[in-house]
């Protein structure tokens, strides 16, 4: 999914999490917005900031499902794992959409051997 839907739809997912939680603090709304474009950095550094889906190191499972354990205790990474998991459906929703879902670019492992 290109980068400026995610940073649309992104600021679409914060403002209507802020009008069902008014009283939220505003760092929060940071973190939930942040994965919008932040998740596309590690696939930007290969040089392909243009098109940006699911092919990097922060859209893993492996590593939303630590996030989501890290947020039980820390909960300022709460907010910025249901960003990361509103980015990744997101690029799950249009890999589908547009055939071409692949699971392999989902598993850390898949990336790790596939850069070895
Ligand atoms: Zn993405």
């Amino acid at each position: 999914m290109l980068l400026r839907w995610h940073l649309f739809l992104g600021a679409i997912f914060t403002f209507l999490f802020w009008i069902l939680a008014p009283t939220i603090n505003k760092a929060y709304l940071i973190l939930l917005f942040a994965p919008s474009f932040l998740m596309g950095i590690d696939y930007a550094r290969r040089g392909k900031s243009k098109i940006h889906h699911g092919k990097g190191f922060l859209h893993t499972i492996e590593v939303q499902i630590i996030l989501a354990f890290l947020s039980l205790v820390i909960t300022p990474l709460l907010y910025l794992f249901l960003g990361m998991i509103f980015h990744f459906f997101l690029d799950l929703g249009y890999d589908l959409y547009s055939d071409n879902l692949s699971k392999r670019d989902f598993f850390l492992y898949s990336i790790l051997v596939s850069k070895g």
